[in-house]
């Protein structure tokens, strides 16, 4: 089969950029500069689509993993409640200065709090609960990140994450796989697999952009395991 190194069809991608409406200028910018530094940012297709989760959703806080340079946090406020807070993690120095910078420059310092740290230690550390929270850094760790997430996302919170089947790879068969990416590959399988097998979230994988996992925690009244087969594995 060849291997196109993509999830969608790149005229889809095209057409679909068309027919979006223009981010503000200040985060055109931002977006571009991230572009030129080949900082791996969200793509369009799938911005669109966190604002329309934001929009439905209307959050009063957001835990971001994986800052980069502040591109998606600032974004990501566009549909914040009135009084709501992003709190976004980022390991990397230059990349949380270049974040800082930017977030004073679209004067979002108010709406968006930055932690600089490993999320592995940063998240443990946090309290209070999310109504959203975005994973978008390490693919071998998402395990982890969705573990953490659990205690501190509220009843009807939804867990996003984005490069879920990093450049189509995943879904590709085990003999396909270069010998550099078997890691990831099989993180990356056994992490979709616990996600969509949670019975107390209702769970979909979209291949939009690099792939991205909507999962939504049940509120109590809304869980039905019986329409399962409780035994499948
Ligand atoms: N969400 C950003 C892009 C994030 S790119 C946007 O769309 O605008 C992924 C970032 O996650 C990188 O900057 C990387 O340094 C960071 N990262 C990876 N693993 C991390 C971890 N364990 N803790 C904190 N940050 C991490
Ligand atoms: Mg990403």
């Amino acid at each position: 089969m060849a291997v196109e190194n993509k999830v969608v069809y790149e005229y889809i991608e095209e057409y679909i950029r068309q027919v979006q409406p223009d981010l503000s200028v200040e985060l055109e910018q931002i977006r571009l500069e991230a572009e030129r530094d080949g900082v791996p940012i969200v793509k369009p297709e799938v911005a669109s689509l966190i604002l329309t989760l934001l929009a439905i959703k209307r959050p009063k806080r957001i835990l971001e993993i994986g800052t980069a340079v502040g591109f998606s946090a600032c974004l990501m406020s566009k549909h914040l409640d009135k009084d709501g807070k992003i709190i976004t993690i980022e390991r990397n120095n230059s990349m949380h200065q270049k974040a800082t910078e930017n977030i004073k420059r679209l004067g979002l310092e108010d709406s968006i709090k930055l932690i600089y740290g490993d999320a592995k230690e940063e998240m443990r550390k946090l309290s209070g609960e999310f109504d959203v929270i975005f994973i978008d850094a390490a693919k071998g760790q998402y395990d982890t990140f969705y573990r953490d997430s659990l205690p501190i996302l509220a009843d009807g919170g939804l867990i996003i994450a984005d490069n879920i089947l990093y450049k189509g790879l995943v879904a590709l068969e085990k003999g396909a796989i270069d010998r550099r990416n078997r890691t990831i590959y099989k993180r990356m399988r056994e992490f979709i697999k616990m996600v969509m097998n949670n019975l107390e979230f209702e769970s979909t994988l979209i291949p939009v952009g690099d792939g991205i996992i909507i999962s939504k925690k049940l509120e109590y009244t809304e869980r039905n395991d019986k329409l399962y087969e409780q035994d499948k594995s």
